[in-house]
Order: structure tokens, then C-alpha cells, then sequence
């Protein structure tokens, strides 16, 4: 099959009998739904920029599995190219979205499944490979959105999986049957959940002998009895159910998407099976998803601070200050921070190797320091564009005060006249589209997409902690205290 188009991804959508709950109700249109519909429409971006012809080369690229081409987010990236690509294709997306699109979280299962999974058969004989590049054939020729499902809700932080009181903290095998297993557990905060086709699940955190159980991996169909989610809340996400609010949501467009998903006894027949009981791999997979969603960061959200430096510029101009030497210098320093993001996304990427299964793994460490200065930079990046913007961004009246008919003045004028009359700024600039900008940074530094761009920063593909952990391990500190030696002549 060829490629999807935005319309036919959002169709393929409604063909899913999806179990989706929000406010305590199941939401059986959540296609449609006010709240739901700007996360699918970012997910649509990832299928429509594969149809632009200027975008092509780099949102299409040759199946190393079927020599097809292919949509990016279900490659096996095949070198040090093709991972800065994917670098450079998350940027655009960020760029055109302003969110979270979600549809990384899979290929970066992908990749990582592939290559663990071929290390697995070295070891054991078994046949997790040929069944995962089976999978990732169908998903390929299919053009699906896949979630790559790795956080369990973990309980009690300082016990294993086999130790917790409840054993469903983390997903684990219930029953084993001659033609496959049966899971429970549930996975927490899915980025794109419900607007997977397919899902992949893997272990969130190494094992020992007695958390075999709980050591396992498979694919199973978004659909699939026994799964359901519970939609997760974003700041001021009400608003998008408003009438005549699509300025004071700040993106009406697009948004992120999380959700508790839950396994309640679902069945995943052998050959969607990537892992079962095999628990010194579990490790493996964590650490190779990780760094790869690491990297990842080092791409979406240097797009969506491409917005926002865009924005807190347009805030400066509209306010008449752009050429004042204090503004141009915070968008220099905003600027700075975000494409020192960039340089490390590239440089995990440009320092990738190629795994025992074929495919490419970037540099650990640097996609580590990658994610790292991640959990830190949109943060200032965050600061400053307030600082630029002005209060405006927490104080201004709604879009229906600005649209008002109602009268309040002496003379007879609407509260609508009033809003536009002391909210205007410089001559020439149309006060909505202050409104607009304002919104819009709103949006990003405390609204809906704060998620996906504060917040996800600091804990999306692991909390800071998880990464100081890796750059401990891979920093190499007794052969520095090396080098230090023999420069300075000291001897062993
Ligand atoms: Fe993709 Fe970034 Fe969202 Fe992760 S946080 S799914 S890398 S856009
Ligand atoms: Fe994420």
C-alpha cells in the first residue's frame, strides 16, 4: 500500500473500535472530539509533509526491510545520515505544529526493538527478530502510527516488579497458552496513544531472574480486547470546547495527546511477541529506546522553540521595542539555547554506530547530554519569551470580551471597543493578532502545549536523574584520570 494521506490517517482512525475515557465517560466520537482532534491533526502533519514534494527527501526515504519507500517514522535508520535526518524531520514537524506529534515514540521503538531483538535470538535461539521485522513490514506497507509503550506506573519506587504489593504496577504475563500470552498492567502518560494504529510494549527499567515475568515486549492493535485509556488532562485544555475561543486557546490547530493505558487481560498471540521471560534483555531495550527518544529531543522541541523565539519577536515588534538592544539581545540568547539543542541532537546522531542487527544507535552519551540540556534550556527559553511578552500573556480578557456587544461606556461603547482600544499597541498592528501572539506564548509556556514543550522537557524520555545515571556510566572517568597522569608524569 502506498503511502497515507493526512485525510486517509484520520479515517483509518474512525475504522478502530478504540476504547477512549475522559471525564469519566467513555467518548465514543473521539475522533471529532474538541479536546482530541488538534492531537490528531499533528499526528495528520506527519502524513501530509510526506506527500510535499519539498519535504519529500526528507519525510520519505527507501525500506531497508521491502526497498519501498516508506514514511521516516517507521524506518531502521541504516547510518549516521539517516539519524540526523530524523533529527532534522522532528525539527520541521516542531516547526510546523507547535507540539508534540507523537508519532516519534514508535520509531524510536522500532529501532530499538530491532536490534535487541536480533540479540536475543544470538543468545537464545528463539525467533523475536523475524517476528518483529514481520511486524515492522506490515506497519511499513501499512504507513501506521505506532505507540511505543515503555513507562509503567513503577508503585512503590524503591521495589522490583516482582516485589510490588500490586503486580500490575508493571505490565506482566499473566497465563501462558501454546499459542501465546496473556498481559495485564497498564502503561502511564502514552504520548499519541489513542491515535495509534498499533502499540508496541516493552519493560520501563532492568530486571533480575525474579521479575522474569514481568519481562516482555509485543505488539498488539490499538483495539485490542481488554485495552482501554483514560485521556490525561492538559493546562487549560477546557477551552478547546468553548465556542469562540479558538484565540484564546493559542493553537486551535494542533496539540499533544497523553494516556493511562490499560491492559486488562489482553491476549497477544507468539508472533507479536518480542521478548518473554528473557530478563537480562530488558535492560537493553530501555537503554536503546531511551537513547534514542533522547535524541529525539534534540529535534522536536528545537521546531517548537523555533516557534517561540518567532513568537516573542512578533510580541516585541507589535509592542514597537524590536529594535531595543535588551530585546535583541534575550532572542540572541533564546536563539543560543535552542540550537545548542540542535548541535547535540546532530552530534548523538553523527556519532551513531551500527548495532549487531544492521540498523544505527546514536552516541549514548552525547543523546544523554542531549536530553539533558533539554530538561534545562526550554525552561529559559520559556523564561524569556514571558520576560519579552509582557503580563499581557496571563491578564488579557477573553476572545468573547473582545467580541462583545455589550455596553459599558458613557458613550455608549461595547466592551468589545474597550478591549480593542486599550489593548492595541504600535499603529498598524491589528490588536487580534496581539491577542493571537500573546495566546499563542501562553499556549507554550502554561497552556496545553506547555506539556509537550516545559513539563515533557523535564521528565519525556526520562527524568534528569536517568540521564546523569547514563553520563556516569559512559563518561569514561578512569580514562580521563588517565590522561591527566601521563600528562602529568604520574606513574601507577
Ligand atoms: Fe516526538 Fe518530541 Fe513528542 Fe517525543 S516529545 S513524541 S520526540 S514530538
Ligand atoms: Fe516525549
Amino acid at each position: 500500500m502506498a503511502l497515507m494521506t493526512a485525510q486517509e490517517y484520520i479515517d483509518s482512525l474512525r475504522k478502530l473500535n478504540t476504547r477512549v475515557y475522559m471525564f469519566g465517560e467513555k467518548i465514543d466520537n473521539w475522533v471529532d472530539h474538541p479536546m482530541i482532534r488538534p492531537s490528531i491533526n499533528c499526528v495528520a502533519m506527519t502524513y501530509a509533509l510526506a506527500q510535499d514534494p519539498q519535504y519529500a527527501d526528507l519525510m520519505t526515504v527507501k525500506s531497508s526491510l521491502t526497498g519501498h519507500t516508506i514514511n521516516r517514522f517507521t524506518h531502521l535508520h541504516q547510518s549516521t545520515e539517516d539519524l540526523m535526518n530524523k533529527v532534522k524531520m522532528q525539527r520541521l514537524l516542531g516547526q510546523k505544529t507547535a507540539s508534540c506529534f507523537q508519532r516519534c515514540v514508535g520509531m524510536d521503538a522500532f529501532n530499538s526493538v530491532f536490534s535487541t531483538t536480533y540479540e536475543i535470538d544470538e543468545k537464545y535461539g528463539t525467533h523475536y527478530h523475524e517476528n518483529f521485522k514481520k511486524f515492522l513490514t506490515f506497519v511499513q506497507d501499512n504507513d501506521l502510527t505506532v505507540d511505543g509503550a515503555m513507562t509503567d506506573p513503577k508503585g512503590d519506587r524503591s521495589k522490583a516488579p516482582s516485589q510490588q504489593a500490586d503486580p500490575d504496577m508493571y505490565v506482566h504475563v499473566v497465563e501462558r497458552r501454546p499459542d501465546g500470552i496473556v498481559v495485564c498492567g497498564a502503561k502511564c502518560h502514552q504520548t499519541g496513544s489513542i491515535n495509534s494504529h498499533w502499540h508496541i510494549f516493552m519493560p520501563t527499567i532492568s530486571m533480575g531472574e525474579a521479575d522474569k515475568d514481568w519481562a516482555v515486549s509485543f505488539a498488539c492493535p490499538t483495539d485490542a480486547e481488554g485495552m482501554y485509556m483514560i485521556y490525561g488532562r492538559q493546562s487549560c485544555d477546557t477551552r478547546k470546547m468553548e465556542e469562540d475561543a479558538s484565540i484564546d486557546v493559542g493553537n486551535a490547530k494542533f496539540g499533544g495527546q497523553e494516556a493511562l493505558v490499560v491492559l486488562d487481560h489482553v491476549f497477544i498471540p507468539n508472533e507479536y511477541i518480542f521478548l518473554n521471560g528473557e530478563y537480562e534483555f530488558a535492560g537493553m531495550i530501555v537503554e536503546r529506546f531511551a537513547g534514542y527518544h533522547r535524541q529525539s529531543y534534540g529535534g522536536c522541541k528545537v521546531g517548537v522553540g523555533d516557534t517561540l523565539i518567532g513568537a516573542a519577536a512578533l510580541a516585541a515588534e507589535y509592542n514597537g521595542v524590536e529594535k531595543a538592544s535588551a530585546v535583541k539581545d534575550k532572542l540572541i540568547e533564546m536563539t543560543h539555547l535552542n540550537e545548542t539543542l540542535f548541535c547535540c541532537g546532530i552530534a548523538c546522531s553523527a556519532q551513531g554506530f551500527k548495532t549487531k542487527a544492521g540498523n544505527y544507535q546514536i552516541d549514548l552519551l552525547l543523546a544523554n547530554v542531549c536530553k539533558q540540556n533539554v530538561t534545562r534550556f526550554p525552561y529559559e527559553i520559556v523564561r524569556l519569551a514571558e520576560d519579552i511578552a509582557g503580563g499581557l500573556v496571563v491578564t488579557m480578557p477573553s476572545q468573547t470580551d473582545f467580541n462583545s456587544d455589550t455596553v459599558v461606556g458613557r458613550n455608549g461603547e461595547t466592551i468589545g471597543e474597550i478591549c480593542n482600544k486599550f489593548f492595541a499597541a504600535r499603529e498598524g498592528v491589528k490588536t487580534e493578532d496581539r491577542q493571537r501572539i500573546m495566546r499563542f506564548i501562553e499556549n507554550l509556556c502554561l497552556g496545553a502545549a506547555a506539556v509537550g514543550y516545559r513539563t515533557e522537557s523535564m521528565h519525556g524520555a526520562g527524568s534528569p536523574q536517568a540521564q546523569r545515571i547514563m553520563i556516569a556510566r559512559q563518561g569514561n572517568i578512569q580514562g580521563k584520570k588517565q590522561l591527566a597522569k601521563d600528562i602529568a608524569g604520574i606513574k601507577d
